[in-house]
């Protein structure tokens, strides 16, 4: 799992601002990239791919053009590989939360660690919404919140010496039990049932940490979070073999899953029809607000069917649409890439 890291302070310069790594925000790159239009990609997950990579990176998709089948994963894989030439620069575990158009006509977008990006043009590939954690029903979570309590591992070393205590029972849960036993202090993972829903070889290396002594399982529910002024001392668990007891620890991580949201794209002023999404022109796929375009399952016009390969042409079109924002001094040519030296140049395949 990458280790991201959080937002920096200087401001980056780019032709378009990608909100989205799905896959549809993914083969934008691509499409820009053909016209020499760099992009920059935010997405609050830790890695790429958007739906197909979070809800169903092993279940096969029968429907991708030439593809006989290939799973989220792989599809996610070979997009990356696809738009590695055009050296997109990602920033994961970010959420985008603010754009104001500047003085100079360009955009700036805000994320919610500070990171800002100045772009020609806004690209909304959100499709259903930021992913975002599912909060266990517990009283007093707010107010330890940031401070003790995290949602997401933005860096690792953050937990260095902690005596961390994980909730839950699925990939994410695993996974970080596992990643993170050998910076921490302490680590204990609680899970209401002794089944887990994640990959078994990352089950097999848990139990395998547990035999070793370096995770402590309990099968548990969680009761309460104890703790004072934002920093948790322990957790009230129950089960039916022990009954209630506090398990100490000095930070609690719950990764019960996610749920998809608009978030933030909701307060930017851009027109929602009733179902949440963006209508858009389908000759260029730019939004009501000039210079801010929409792809993906987040965008709305008549006909629109939620398929990667709606997506993938949208992409083309809005490419070659947006291309005058960013480069208003400049004729753009309409190219094969099977003849075009142009563009076999700009993948690297000129021979
Ligand atoms: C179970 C299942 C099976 C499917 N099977 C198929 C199939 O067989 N064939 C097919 O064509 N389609 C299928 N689909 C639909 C397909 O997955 C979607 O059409 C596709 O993922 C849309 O791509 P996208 O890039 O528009 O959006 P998404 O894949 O939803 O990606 C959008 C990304 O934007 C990010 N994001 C949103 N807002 C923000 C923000 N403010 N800041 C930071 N990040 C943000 C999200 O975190 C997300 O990663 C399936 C969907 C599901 C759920």
């Amino acid at each position: 799992m990458p280790d991201a890291g959080g937002g920096d302070t200087t401001t980056h310069n780019t032709d378009v601002v990608i909100i989205g790594a799905g896959p549809v925000g993914l083969f934008a790159v691509f499409e820009l990239g053909l016209l020499g239009l760099h992009a920059h990609v935010v997405d609050i997950l830790d890695r790429p791919g958007g739906q197909c990579a979070e809800l169903y990176p092993e279940k096969v998709i029968l429907d991708i053009p030439s593809r006989l089948k290939i799973t989220g994963q792989e599809l996610t894989n070979d997009l990356m590989a696809q738009i590695a030439v055009f050296k997109p620069e990602f920033h994961f575990q970010e959420i985008a939360v603010n754009i104001e158009k500047r003085e100079n006509g360009r955009w700036l977008l805000t994320t919610d660690v500070g990171t800002r990006i100045e772009a020609a043009v806004v690209l909304i590939a959100g499709g259903g919404g930021s992913f975002t954690p599912k909060k266990p029903k517990l009283e007093r979570l707010d107010e330890f919140e940031g401070k003790s309590l995290f949602y997401a591992v933005r860096k690792k070393e953050q937990f260095r010496g902690k005596n961390v205590l994980i909730a839950g029972g699925g990939d994410s849960a695993l996974d970080w039990a596992v990643n993170l036993q050998d910076v921490a202090a302490g680590m204990t993972l609680v899970h209401r049932r002794n089944e887990f829903r994640g990959m078994q070889a990352t089950v097999d290396q848990m139990y395998g940490l547990v035999k070793a002594g370096k995770i402590n399982l309990e099968i548990a529910d969680i009761l309460r979070v104890n703790g004072e002024a934002g920093q948790i001392r322990s957790v009230t668990l129950k089960s039916a073999e022990k009954g209630e007891y506090d398990a100490p620890c000095d930070t609690l991580l719950p990764f019960y899953g996610l749920t998809m949201k608009l978030g933030p794209i909701a307060e930017w002023g851009i027109h929602l029809d009733d179902k949440d999404r963006i209508p858009v022109s389908t000759e260029t796929f730019e939004t009501a607000v000039p210079g801010i375009y929409c792809i993906g399952d987040m965008c709305a016009y008549p006909g629109k069917l939620k398929l990667i390969l709606s997506g993938f042409h949208e992409a083309a079109l809005m490419a070659h649409a947006c291309f005058h924002h960013a480069r208003p001094n400049q004729k753009l040519r309409f190219e094969h890439t099977t003849s075009s030296s142009n563009l076999q140049e700009k993948l690297g395949v000129a021979g």
